[in-house]
């Protein structure tokens, strides 16, 4: 008998370093958990009463593979009039949550060995991704001393004859670090000059407290080379709901409209009856959830770095990023060390690739209250260092 029927690319996978933490926590009682990605927002009430509407309507069957045209059209929409950027509503597909839409990107584009730069650290997902559909990440670390930002000196520097694609994901996670419009533009230059795809994994798009979010598809010469990647979890707070889009031209839309067809066939249909209502008045909800997290944020920044523990100001998503390598312990242990002794949930930034190590990852989608008992645990930990 084999040893394992897995594939050798399954078999190269590594445990995802976030549900390790999880798994730990879970036993534990009074544990203040601040590695949850998500927010702790419910989905705001119109939208769960548009999704249960749509139930009673007896909208309980398959969509067209592509997603409701009525999502797609206020995408579209949505799109054009925050950004600028137009795709035609052929050009968007309604995917299981934006993890299914980065699986489409990545499985319907990389041949075996093609290489793809990817920023680092980053969401989890990104490596294994890519790894899965044969490709090669290559991992180009972002520094604390340039904000988390990518240095398109370094991206340059990474480019092979084999490289196909760049993945971008900002607003970051794990850092909170966002991209700046000129930093992108040189990304442009670099993706043009080579000829390469950029998937563009804007989730978090709506959560920047400093100024507006620049959306790759929209520079200059961009769109034809770009898969935006977005979703509906972050924004709106509707994680449970698994709903995502990806969008791009039409010629590399077909093939990501094929291998999700004979994969999962259509998105959640009460999923997207209840996103078409969040497209459509979830605005008033994205404002005082953003306004909530950066409460939170300036806490959270303000009484890490007096804490001792160095933290730049992330401007997007809802993580905060501390070098706790200062205390003289790796971010590995310094997780489960402040877990198990002051029973603070924090994820080890190794985890989410090269540039990650000493530091760990902070979510501060938790409330404000939780956010200070955690502070003031965490301060005991690192004086007792
Ligand atoms: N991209 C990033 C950067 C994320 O952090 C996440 C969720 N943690 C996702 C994509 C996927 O989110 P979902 O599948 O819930 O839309």
């Amino acid at each position: 008998m084999r040893e394992t029927f897995l594939n050798h690319r399954i078999r190269g996978l590594r445990p995802s370093a976030i549900r390790k933490f999880f798994d730990i926590a879970a036993t534990m009682q009074d544990v203040i958990s601040l590695g949850i990605g998500e927010p702790d927002f419910d989905t705001p009430a119109p939208i769960v009463q548009a999704g249960i509407r749509s139930l009673q309507a007896g909208y309980t069957h398959y969509t067209s593979n592509s997603g409701v045209m009525e999502l797609r059209q206020a995408l579209a929409e949505h799109l054009e009039r925050l950004y600028g950027v137009h795709y035609d509503p052929t050009e968007i597909i309604i995917t299981v949550g934006g993890s299914e839409a980065l699986y489409l990107a990545a499985s319907a584009t990389l041949d075996p060995g093609d290489e793809v730069i990817i920023p680092t650290p980053c969401f989890v997902s990104y490596q294994a991704q890519v790894h899965m559909a044969g490709g090669v990440p290559v991992e180009v670390p972002c520094r604390m001393e340039n904000n988390f930002e990518v240095d398109p000196q370094d991206v340059a520097a990474a480019i092979t004859p084999r490289t196909k694609a760049i993945l971008l994901g900002f607003p970051s996670n794990p850092t909170g670090a966002i991209a700046r419009r000129e930093t992108l533009l040189e990304i442009a230059r670099l993706a043009e000059e080579h000829d390469l795809l950029v998937m563009s994994d804007e989730i978090y798009d709506r959560l920047v407290y400093d100024g507006q979010h620049v959306c790759f598809p929209s520079l200059p010469g961009m769109w034809k080379r770009t898969i935006l990647l977005g979703g509906f979890s972050k924004d709106y707070a509707m994680t449970g709901w698994r709903i995502g889009y990806a969008a791009a031209p039409h010629a590399i839309l077909q093939g990501l409209l094929r291998l999700h067809q004979y994969t999962v066939m259509c998105a959640s249909t009460t999923a997207q009856m209840a996103a078409i209502e969040a497209l459509r008045n979830g605005e008033e909800y994205v404002q005082q959830m953003v306004a909530e997290y950066d409460r939170r944020r300036r806490l959270i920044v303000k009484g890490l770095n007096e804490i001792g523990l160095p933290t730049f100001e992330p401007k997007g998503a809802f993580y905060a990023f501390p070098k706790v390598s200062v205390t003289g312990l790796d971010d590995e242990t310094f997780a489960s060390r402040l877990l198990t002794e002051e029973r603070v949930a924090v994820i080890p930034g190794s985890g989410f690739g090269a540039g990650g190590e000493g530091h760990v990852r902070i979510s501060y989608a938790t409330a404000y209250e939780k956010l200070e008992e955690a502070l003031r645990r965490m301060e005991r930990f690192v004086n007792r260092l």
